[in-house]
């Protein structure tokens, strides 16, 4: 039977070689010309135009987003890629999430999936579809069917709410996800759990040209129900409402909102909102509507959509009107209300409806975990599933982008922590010979960024903390005083000849390490300080609500670089194609393989490190597949893994 297999596995490697030309190679590692750049972005290509998007780099998996329906994420491929080992078919996300689901098992820990790419890269479709696997593939009873539809449907729900169309991805995440998936010992998948972080509550208020305002407000305005909207005081034209129509795109042909708010509703039944919670989201959703269309006018009459809000959120008309028009300004012991200007009320206004918006957001994704929550206090392992939304650059770049970034450039830190830096160290530990591989290592942004009392986020605050006194430009000044010289910070103050033509005097530009954006510092404070009139907060209060709260079929060689780059693929290649796939502790290695050597079966005497060298000698490893660690065996290649591995399958 070994000898069939082998024949097996030698035919499908001739045969790759004669299709190597046309479809390029599977694994990175695997092939001694692929270490330039060039060389790298061919092979990518080559696969791509066979629809091959998925490439492997030992065991990182590189994706390239087709834009089109290939039918590569059936039930059949599901069952292809089931149990078999990961090098043994053609690279795919399945192989990489069975591959993960069967170390958890084997292992009993907990494992975590990375999705990094820019936006539109194809993130949080690639989250979508490891749920998917584990959904349709884990075992499962009855009863448990209800935590995988809830685990399903919680998607379309988060993302009505969460995401939003901009110029670069029609249904682009507006807020970073991390789902935990909870498996039992039997490895049924028994429940979830969701962090949201960083909703983009701006859009809420306003959308640059082209883009467009989460998802649900338009749901709602044309699939919501006839009777439901009359309810809402709603009527079935977005154009009538101010907070839908900036970017000027309503209607997207891509985005079909009427069925869209069929599959929420559904989901929202499903995840088990009851009535009266659907009644009382999208009454709060239709009040951010209202909101928006308020006008203040110096001795304005007639607050007719204020008043819809007003009833929508439950709490009194005049209550609410005094909380946008005044300001309450404690004297002694005395309250005294002093009128906003028009201007002032405005903001006031939008800063409302981000905050309902947001506590809207955070109250669902809690009622989405309760129904999550896996009831059974047994021991579980989980698989947690990582979708950010990706690096931004666009011709202003504010706040937002600022913490996305900021939020790319830690994940981009963990990764290479992951892998760069402690594969290396590990070589070191252990004591193999290693010739270093450099690699950019962004740490010196996260801390510019971050740092304590010195870092950009601290300086910022400090700036918060001097209302009256301190502005955006105060807030740049600060900068630029303690910046001043750091590598990867310029200004138009600190800048040279040449780069200040590029720069407004209101900007700042960091070097991050996926390249450069500049950025606006307007609105930074408030933004940060995520402002709210203290007597509005308090009308919240009175609430009655239970809120406790590109498409194309072409290979776009300069965006596929820029990521190849910053993405550090070519060191990571570099660091696997020097150091080994696979490694073990002696001990877990013998106890595995032991019976394949007549010497250490069933018990071997030595130490488990003398115990394995016998047992390779006897195996035929050959001198440079392997190396012998202070505690652990590496090994080179996957195949000669796999060599033993069937060995010991069949024996
Ligand atoms: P990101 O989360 O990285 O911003 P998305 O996952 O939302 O990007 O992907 C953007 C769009 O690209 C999706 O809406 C979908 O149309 C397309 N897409 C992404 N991944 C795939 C894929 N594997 N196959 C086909 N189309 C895809
Ligand atoms: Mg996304």
């Amino acid at each position: 039977i070994l000898e069939e297999r082998c024949q097996r596995i030698l035919q499908d490697m001739e045969g790759s070689l004669t299709a190597r030309d046309r479809v390029g190679i599977q694994d990175f590692v695997l092939l001694d010309a692929y270490t330039s750049e060039t060389a790298f972005m061919d092979n990518l290509r080559k696969r791509f135009n066979e629809n091959l998007i998925y490439t492997y780099i030992g065991t990182l998996l590189v994706s390239v987003n087709p834009y089109k329906e290939l039918g590569i994420y059936t039930k059949k491929q599901m069952d292809i890629y089931m149990g078999v080992n990961f090098f043994e078919l053609p690279p795919h996300i399945f192989a990489l999430a069975d591959n993960v689901y069967r170390t958890m098992i084997s292992e009993t820990n907990n494992h975590f999936i990375l999705i990094s790419g820019e936006s539109g890269a194809g993130k949080t479709e690639a989250s979508k579809t490891v749920l998917q696997f584990y959904a349709v593939c884990c075992p499962s009873t009855r009863l448990l069917d209800n935590v995988r539809d809830r685990l399903l449907l919680s998607n379309p729900v988060l993302e009505a709410f969460g995401n939003a169309k901009t110029l670069k991805n029609d249904n682009s995440s507006r807020f970073g996800k991390y789902m935990d998936i909870q498996f039992d010992h039997q490895g049924a998948a028994v429940g979830g759990h969701i962090l949201s972080y960083l909703l983009e509550k701006s859009r809420v208020v306003h959308q640059n040209r082209g883009e467009r305002n989460f998802h649900i407000f338009y749901q709602l305005v044309e699939g919501g129900e006839d009777e439901l909207l009359r309810r809402l005081g709603l009527e079935r034209n977005c154009q009538k409402y101010r907070y839908l129509i900036q970017g000027e795109c309503a209607k997207v042909s891509s985005i079909n909102d009427k069925s869209d708010w069929k599959t929420v509703q559904k989901a929202l039944t499903i995840i088990e909102f009851s009535e009266k919670d659907i009644e009382h989201l999208f009454a709060i959703i239709a009040s951010v509507l209202h909101l928006g269309n308020v006008h203040f006018e110096a001795s304005a009459h007639g607050y007719a959509t204020l008043n819809s809000s007003a009833e929508l959120l439950g709490i009194p008309l005049n209550m609410l009107q005094e909380g946008l028009t005044h300001r309450k300004i404690e004297a002694k012991a005395e309250e005294v209300l002093s009128p906003f200007t028009a201007e002032h009320a405005k903001y006031a206004r939008d800063a409302l409806a981000k905050a309902i918006y947001g506590r809207t957001f955070s109250w669902l994704v809690n009622k989405i975990n309760e129904s999550l929550a896996n009831k059974d206090s047994t021991r579980k392992t989980v698989i947690g599933l990582l979708d950010i939304y990706g690096f931004e650059v666009f011709d202003v770049n504010s706040f937002e982008q600022f913490c996305i970034n900021f939020c790319n450039e830690k994940l981009q830190q963990l990764f290479i922590q992951l892998t760069l830096k402690s594969e290396q160290e590990e070589y070191e530990m252990e004591g193999i010979e290693w010739e270093p591989v450099p690699y950019f290592n962004n740490k010196i942004i996260c801390d510019l960024v971050e740092e304590k009392h010195r870092g950009i986020i601290s300086i910022l605050d400090e700036e918060c903390l001097r209302p009256g006194e301190a502005t955006d430009f105060t807030f740049l000044e600060k900068l630029e005083e303690k910046m001043c010289g750091h590598p990867h910070f310029v200004t138009h103050k600190l800048a040279d000849q040449k780069t200040r033509k590029t720069l407004e005097r209101g900007d700042f530009r960091l070097l991050h390490y996926a390249g450069e954006v500049t950025y606006s510092v307007v609105g930074f404070l408030d933004k940060n300080n995520d402002l709210l009139y203290r007597n509005i907060k308090e009308v919240r209060g009175f609430t009655t609500v239970s809120l406790s709260l590109h498409t194309s079929d072409h290979f776009d060689d300069v965006m596929v670089r820029h990521q190849v780059k910053y993405l550090g693929l070519m060191e990571h290649l570099r660091v696997r194609r020097a150091g080994f796939a696979y490694r073990r502790r002696y001990e877990v290695f013998l106890k595995r393989y032991k019976a394949l050597c007549p010497d250490t079966w069933p018990h071997w005497k030595g130490t488990p490190a003398e115990g394995v060298q016998r047992l390779i000698k006897h195996l035929g490893y050959k001198p440079d597949e392997y190396k012998m660690g202070r505690t652990k065996i590496f090994i080179r290649h996957p195949r000669t893994l796999f060599a033993t591995e069937d060995a010991f399958e069949i024996c």
